[in-house]
């Protein structure tokens, strides 16, 4: 059995006497390989191997530091099946959300490879007589990036090539469930000139992310995962003295007005909804009819539902939607079903029940559909993080937004319309960091914060974009005077 190895000073080293956890192909219901649970003596190696490295590569001009990322974006295209192959192995997802989601990934290498322009501060000449002032952007020392399993390539390139460019030094802790995509991309990173230490690879659960969270020599955290982590990571993190960009969970609310286009929409819909089975955190997963809208899309949403085929990704002919991540996970998101059938909602699509004859043992779930969902619902407020579309059904816009606003968290929200004025009053009013007009999940790219609200966001600075170079960077401002004749003596004047 495969033990996925840890990453410290350049050198991958296998630990066998640690508790190991599974990592499983969920196709097939199969472990793939073993992980190890690291120890507090763990994150002392990566991080100190981090620490070590950091001086050298703080001082390494940035220009520098971004061709070693135009070497990487090279051999991430190099290799992208491989990549993906891993991605739709350990996570189930197809191959094609898998090429999607690696795209995205890259994207943020390209981002990093900006870095020399990205890094430049401001100046003011005279800002007094004979002064001059400029600011700079420093990195800040050890970063570390935590992840979650929906995305395991994707979210670890949302942190560690930004950060690393920025001139930070930096230890990933990737989700013990897809632990092998993660280590993939981190051998690429080698391969492509990055100095030993600057990248590290720690593997575990709560003992090995509270190691990290307290350790004195960490200066940054991002963290990508459930809201309760997200904020004990915030916590726990800010205690310490961290500075932390936390997501959390998220409940998306996709409004669909009685003027959209019927067809269009419900691609969209169900895009939003069963797309990677439903595990993403930019799903729309609560559908709000407005009106006519309902008797309009519905038919044809259930139809699109019953019609996604469902089976095992690991193959050559690719199925619409793959498994959930495990069985306890796929249990889960069945047993929120069951409960809303007992609070009154009413399930017209049902993919509960789904049997794959050649993948017996993998962890499937057909696109469920649940109408007639009310507020205070448990489905109404859990995150199911499964392929279940809530459907709400509300007479007008104001009671809309008023049902969507209700929600703890406040990561994405989308209307379909052809009305400008209803599409401006909903993104004008509309409680969520990140909105689509027409388009179903509207996850920003990388040129863009991800910018989520409520209980999907602990922290003040956002991933991605113009905020990530903030969040790994501080400023310093320099006021300068030079003694001498002329302008610069200021006490003559
Ligand atoms: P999770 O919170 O269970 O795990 C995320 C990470 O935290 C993992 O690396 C895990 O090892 C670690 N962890 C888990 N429990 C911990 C604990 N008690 N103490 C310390 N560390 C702990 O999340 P998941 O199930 O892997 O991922 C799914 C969740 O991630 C969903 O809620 C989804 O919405 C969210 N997500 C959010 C975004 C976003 O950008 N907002 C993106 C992707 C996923």
């Amino acid at each position: 059995m495969t033990s996925v190895p840890l990453f410290v000073a350049g050198e991958w080293h296998e630990i066998s006497e640690r508790d190991r956890g599974p990592v499983f192909n969920p196709s097939r219901g199969e472990v793939i390989a073993e992980v190890p649970m690291c120890t507090k003596d763990d994150v002392d190696l990566v991080v100190n191997a981090a620490a070590e490295a950091f001086p050298a590569w703080r001082d390494t001009p940035p220009v520098e530091r971004a061709r070693v990322f135009f070497r990487y974006r090279q051999l991430l295209e190099e290799n992208f099946d491989r990549i993906c192959q891993s991605v739709t192995r350990e996570h189930g997802k197809t191959l094609v959300e898998a090429r999607g989601s690696v795209y995205r990934g890259i994207e943020n290498v390209e981002f990093a490879c900006a870095i020399p322009t990205l890094l430049k501060g401001e100046a003011l000449e005279n800002l007094a007589r004979g002064v001059d002032c400029e600011t700079m952007l420093q990195p800040l020392g050890v970063c570390v990036g935590i992840t979650p399993f929906n995305f395991p390539a994707m979210v670890p390139m949302w942190m560690f090539p930004l950060a690393i460019a920025c001139g930070n030094t930096f230890v990933l802790k990737p989700s013990e469930k897809v632990p092998l995509s993660a280590v993939l991309i981190v051998e690429l990173l080698e391969k492509a000139g990055l100095p030993k230490g600057v990248i590290n690879v720690v593997h575990g659960g709560r003992e090995c992310v509270d190691a990290l969270l307290t350790h004195p020599k960490v200066r940054a955290i991002s963290f990508v995962g459930s809201s309760p982590v997200a904020k004990h990571i915030y916590e726990t993190g800010t205690q310490h003295g961290k500075r932390v960009q936390a997501n959390g969970g998220a409940k998306n609310y996709v409004v669909v007005m009685p003027d959209a286009d019927v067809a269009k929409t419900v691609e969209a819909l169900s895009v939003a909804a069963f797309g990677c089975a439903g595990e993403r955190c930019m799903a729309g997963s609560t559908a709000i009819t407005v009106g006519k809208a309902a008797e309009r899309v519905l038919p044809t949403l259930v139809e699109a539902a019953r019609a996604i085929k469902v089976g095992p990704t690991d193959t050559k002919t690719q199925p619409d939607m793959g498994p959930v991540i495990t069985a306890q996970h796929r249990d889960r998101v069945i047993g929120l079903v069951e409960t809303s059938e007992k609070e009154g909602a009413k399930v017209i699509a049902d993919g509960r029940g789904v049997k794959i004859s050649d993948a017996p043992n993998g962890f499937f779930m057909g696109a469920t559909v649940v109408d007639q969902v009310q507020d205070g619902m448990t489905i109404a407020r859990e995150e199911v993080f499964g392929p279940v579309l809530n459907v709400m059904r509300i007479d007008d816009l104001d009671h809309a937004i008023e049902a969507a606003n209700k929600s703890a968290y406040g990561n994405g929200a989308a209307i379909f319309t052809n009305s400008g004025k209803a599409a401006r009053e909903f993104k004008n009013r509309v409680k969520a960091g990140m909105v689509g007009i027409n388009i179903g999940v509207p996850a920003t790219m990388a040129m863009f914060p991800f910018t989520g609200w409520d209980e999907s966001f602990y922290g003040d600075l956002h991933i991605q974009g113009r905020e990530g170079v903030q969040f790994y960077t501080q400023q310093k401002v320099v006021s300068t005077r030079w003694f001498g004749d002329g302008v610069g003596d200021v006490w003559k004047k």
